[in-house]
């Protein structure tokens, strides 16, 4: 019976991130403790960073976005902290998207645990507690700040999988939607719809959990109120896109993804396409599987003024079909959640194809 755990402790509000100190001085038990800071580089010359409790002691690592995290980046991290006798933090502080989130649990796990990042990829192989970690979302949408996973690539074998455990999980949130004003309007869209992406794939399936599809549909709702408002980014807005996503987070934890997601797992391994993009563009093609949330996708989209990219896989050799196929009915559970056991005998190499050719 799986024994479901949430995040412990959050704040929740505008200015809340000016606790960071307060939180952080009643952990540290000695005075030469220290903490690794992982900032998305997008704050690197803002003011942010002069209002972050950093002392001499601490390391700072800004976070690039260009790639999604993979398992090399984790390793490396690790080293980099090793060779300069900094691997024992008492306390890591990962601000910024999914990518930086993704991050800091990361490497707050493989800091405590033998081995390489992709030697976790998977479900609860995760021996020891990893470093006490705060997170600080900084754009809404994607849950990492509360789900149990930190999603990576092992370039080499091609894997996308996390690290789910319940070590992965934050222990102390700080939701400040003062935060998220900066975010472009197209990534506020994307990052923003993955909750809804995430919520509605769930509802649709066959595998159910009361807790989950409470979670699921007011997160639904708190989108829908926020991309068919007129200004998606009001103060109130960001508000409710943030709760919205920590929902969506807390429900990844009773259930599982549909069709959607895998679609864009292929996208991302083979084309490198980013998550919450992939995700958008995927529902493109998803009118046939999910007809009254792909119009009301599509309205939202409209509404916001929002254009999704198309045809990004429209032309492509058959080679690159058949990885895209390969690297999307890989996800059993998510697939068998929507269309049963045999998802195989309607997701044929043909009928992939077209649904890629769609988007
Ligand atoms: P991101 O980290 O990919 O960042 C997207 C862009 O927004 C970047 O250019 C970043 O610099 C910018 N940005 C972030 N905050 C900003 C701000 N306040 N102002 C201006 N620019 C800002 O964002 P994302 O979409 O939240 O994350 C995607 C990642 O999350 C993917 O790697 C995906 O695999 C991962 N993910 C994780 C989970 C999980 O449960 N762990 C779930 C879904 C997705
Ligand atoms: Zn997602």
């Amino acid at each position: 019976m799986s024994n479901s755990k949430n995040i412990l402790n959050y704040m929740f509000g505008l200015n809340t991130i000016e606790n960071l100190k307060d939180i952080l001085n009643a952990k540290r038990a000695v005075e030469n403790q220290y903490v690794i800071y992982f900032v998305d580089e997008y704050f690197r010359n803002k003011d942010l960073i002069n209002c972050l409790p950093i002392d001499n002691l601490d390391v700072l690592f800004f976070v690039q976005t260009i790639d999604e995290p993979k398992t090399t980046f984790i390793n490396n991290y690790r080293d980099t902290l090793h060779k300069s006798n900094k691997n024992n933090p008492f306390a890591i502080v990962a601000i910024g998207g999914g990518i930086t989130l993704d991050t800091g649990k990361a490497v707050a796990n493989i800091l405590t645990n033998p081995g390489n990042a992709e030697d976790y990829q998977g479900w609860d192989l995760i021996k020891n507690p990893g470093i006490y970690k705060i997170g600080i979302p900084t754009i809404s949408g994607t849950g990492a700040e509360a789900s149990r996973t930190c999603v990576m690539t092992n370039v080499e074998s091609g894997l996308k999988l996390g690290m789910n455990s319940d070590y992965t999980i934050y222990d102390q949130l700080i939701l400040d939607p003062n935060l998220t004003k900066t975010v472009p309007k197209e990534q506020y869209f994307y990052t923003g719809m993955d909750t809804y992406i995430h919520c509605i794939e769930s509802l649709n399936g066959s595998y159910r959990h009361p807790m989950g599809d409470a979670y699921s549909r007011e997160a639904i709702s708190l989108v829908k109120e926020v991309f068919l408002n007129e200004d998606m980014m009001s103060d109130e807005n960001r508000e409710k896109l943030m709760v919205a996503s920590y929902l969506g987070g807390q429900a990844i934890a009773n259930s599982y993804v549909g069709l959607v997601h895998p679609f864009s797992a292929g996208l991302s391994v083979v084309l490198d396409t980013h998550h919450c993009i992939g995700n958008c563009i995927t529902m493109n093609a998803m009118e046939e599987f999910y007809p009254n949330e792909y119009r009301e996708f599509m309205q939202m989209a409209r509404k916001q003024n929002i254009k999704i990219p198309k045809g990004i896989a429209s032309n492509l050799d058959d080679e690159t079909y058949l990885k895209l196929y390969n690297s999307t009915v890989i996800h059993e559970k998510p697939l068998s959640n929507a269309l049963g056991d045999n998802y195989k005998e309607i997701l044929t190499l043909e009928k992939v194809t077209e649904i890629f050719k769609r988007m």
